[in-house]
């Protein structure tokens, strides 16, 4: 049987999503595939509250996380580092073969607009990489903030990570200055993994064409050229842009305000029930996820054995990731997961805790 997965990724996928995924097969040169490409653009675009150019990629969120900071660093790299994602975007940066910067801050904690505004006031910054929500840690870093300081600094070019948070809550990607929004689909969306989708402001664009070595497959040059025709520069996963286009349709059916404030209501659910049982919070409020909450094992509870008993009544559980794991425990509260859900799922924890 499989498990329900209470992991922060891949989350579960609505059954008839996977329906979707199994529509006959197009080519991506023919009109339907056209057709197809334009519609989901459309509907990202009122998801994402954008104008700006919105492109598909075949791979998941480092595909084009590594294709972004090939595409737009040209001087040096400020890489915004609160958590195990963040801080591996730093290496990929440097892997790229491009100058960068680490501004370490504290897991558990966000990128400040102090620390930011410290950066740039450098001047030797063109980029910068900053994760919204920390998928490590479930701290949320604030884009407004730190929006009206990349207004101060017009040369610089912002590559944000919304893996974990788009569509979760309003992220106005227009008016949040940033140049290229990047999400894979296997975690807020509830999606199954394999696609990314990112957009480049018109500044972006203007960047790229000045950048040696962007490479073939991630090319934002390319993705544009072919977004004139509602196209992709390679073969698409097109199955799971059928699974898009019927999720974006589930989103508007649920209504984004609804499905924002669902979110908000996980949150408090399981802030409450974490608070109850006597554990602590990784993040403090206001920078505490919707879409998932990193708990400190202030209990003492056996996790392995909390994990090994939930993978048993067929709970996926997640006890922790990378240096915090088994301090820490995250229980996650995205994708199309109800409060019903959440709540089975701290029962039945309840349950098996008692019996430690
Ligand atoms: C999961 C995750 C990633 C990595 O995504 P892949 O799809 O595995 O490449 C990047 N950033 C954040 C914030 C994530 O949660």
């Amino acid at each position: 049987m499989a498990k329900k997965l209470f992991i922060p990724g891949p989350v579960d996928v609505a059954p008839e999503i996977l329906q979707a995924m199994a529509t006959p097969m197009i080519g991506h040169r023919m009109p339907e595939y056209a057709l197809l490409h334009k519609g989901v653009k459309e509907k990202l675009k009122k998801v994402l509250f954008t104008e700006q150019r919105v492109f598909l990629a075949t791979s998941s969120a480092f595909g084009v996380m590594e294709g972004a900071v090939r595409n737009l660093v040209g001087k040096r790299c400020a890489n915004f580092c609160n958590g195990a994602f963040s801080d591996k975007w730093h290496d990929v940066t440097r892997r790229c073969g491009k100058e960068a910067d680490q501004f370490k801050v504290e897991w558990g904690k966000p990128v400040t607009p102090e620390l930011v505004d410290q950066a740039l006031a450098t001047g030797r910054y063109d980029a910068i990489t900053l994760i919204h929500n920390e998928t490590s840690t479930g701290v949320m870093s604030p884009l407004p903030e730190i929006a009206e300081v990349l207004r101060k600094y017009p040369e610089v070019v912002s590559i944000i990570d919304t893996v974990s948070s788009m569509s979760a809550l309003c992220i106005p990607v227009d008016e949040l200055a940033i140049d290229c929004c990047i999400f894979g689909v296997q975690k807020a969306f509830a999606l199954p993994p394999g696609l990314a989708v990112f957009t480049a402001s018109e500044k972006a664009l203007e960047r790229c064409r000045g950048i040696e070595g962007r490479g073939y497959y991630f090319d934002f040059l390319e993705f544009a050229a072919n977004d004139v025709k509602d196209n992709t520069p390679s073969t698409p996963c097109i199955s799971q842009i059928y699974a898009m286009d019927r999720q974006l349709d589930r989103f508007f059916a649920e209504g984004l305000e609804q499905r924002w404030a669902r979110h908000r209501e996980m949150a408090e659910l399981v802030g409450g029930w974490v608070r109850e049982r006597g554990y602590g919070f990784l993040a403090d409020e206001p920078y505490r996820s919707v879409t998932l909450t990193c708990a400190v094992n202030d209990r003492g509870t056996d996790l392995a054995a909390l994990k090994k008993r939930l993978g048993e009544r067929g709970y996926a559980f997640d006890d922790g990731y990378g240096k915090i794991k088994g301090k820490t425990f995250r229980i996650p509260h995205m994708g199309d997961m109800q409060p019903a859900d959440l709540a089975d799922f701290l029962g039945v924890i309840d349950e098996i805790t008692a019996t430690l």
